[in-house]
């Protein structure tokens, strides 16, 4: 079993991944963990992207489980040498890892490469296509929060063009029987996705999901002078008091603070789940790498 999209899913499997990655995130509070059910296992990470909390929640997830976890350096790697794609994952499955990690900067490569492996592959980012882990992580975070996701007026704004992370919680959180609201500047809204201005997705939200504009993935640049982006599609507190009383911040990281969001809005203790998030992350992972290698395991 991969785990390249949330549509390859069933709803069993998200279930049991959001009741485990809160059963993880209770565990991982404790100050000792000493869970060996991945021991024997290698995990291999392969990020052609940068990431930060992806790839660390990766390997303290496999670390926690007992696995041996090897990240690979793709900067030093035969790729700058010019070797494709399918040439590395032909040499990594050779090596016979138990689950393979992969970020890449074109959609589709994660699929791709877990064609030619034998083993389990995550796509921990793909292009604009999809980022599954961190809808879970989401959802998950969600959840916890508010006891249900079914229900809850969830307004995702922002660079939705380019983001993987709103296609995988738009498939995800609709899915779960959340309703949801989108905005973001004309310019970085989707053909696919009926988006309207951050005042009318924001009123009476539950939750705002907040997106960085991914200005990496810009063929044009979007011209805007500093804070102009804040002003016009940003969450600033003024628009977040139209949220509900009692809503929520989210934001997948990494934050342009004063950009897409004010700083203070980002670091509210009662209102911002940013951290928890991230928190979270690691447990969803840890429940992910633990389903996807249940048939994996060297039995005693
Ligand atoms: N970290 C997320 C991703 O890799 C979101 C972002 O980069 O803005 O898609």
């Amino acid at each position: 079993m991969d785990l390249l999209s949330i549509t390859s899913l069933s709803d069993d499997q998200i279930a049991t991944i959001l009741d485990e990655g809160e059963r993880w995130f209770a565990y991982n509070r404790q100050p000792r963990r000493n869970d060996h059910r991945l021991d024997g296992l290698t995990i291999v990470n392969a990020f052609f992207e940068n990431s930060t909390r992806t790839l660390l929640s990766f390997e303290i997830a496999a670390n926690r489980l007992g696995a041996q976890v090897v990240t690979m350096q793709v900067e030093h790697s035969s790729i700058k040498k010019g070797e494709t794609l399918a040439d590395t994952a032909r040499t990594l499955n050779a090596m016979r890892p138990d689950v393979l990690v992969i970020r890449h900067g074109t959609s589709g490569a994660p699929a791709d490469v877990a064609r030619i492996m034998d083993c389990p592959v995550i796509n921990g980012g793909d292009g604009i296509g999809e980022h599954p882990t961190q809808a879970l992580l989401d959802a998950a975070t969600l959840r916890q929060h508010f006891g249900r996701i079914e229900g809850l007026k969830i307004a995702i704004c922002g660079d939705l063009k380019h983001s993987r992370v709103a296609r995988s919680n738009a498939l995800l959180l609709t899915r779960l029987g959340a309703e949801l609201r989108f905005a973001g500047p004309p310019s970085l809204l989707p053909d696919d996705i009926a988006g309207g201005t951050i005042e009318e997705a924001v009123v009476g939200a539950d939750a705002v999901m907040m997106l960085r504009v991914q200005r990496e993935r810009l063929s044009e640049e979007l011209g805007d002078g500093p804070g102009e982006y804040l002003a016009h599609y940003g969450l600033t507190k003024e628009r977040f008091a139209h949220a509900a009383p009692y809503a929520v911040v989210m934001h997948p990281g990494p934050i342009n603070r004063g950009v897409e969001i004010d700083g203070a809005l980002a670091d509210h203790d009662e209102r911002s789940l940013i951290v928890r998030q991230v928190e979270m992350g690691v447990a969803v992972r840890m429940a992910c790498l633990d389903l996807l290698t249940a048939d994996r395991r060297v039995r005693p």
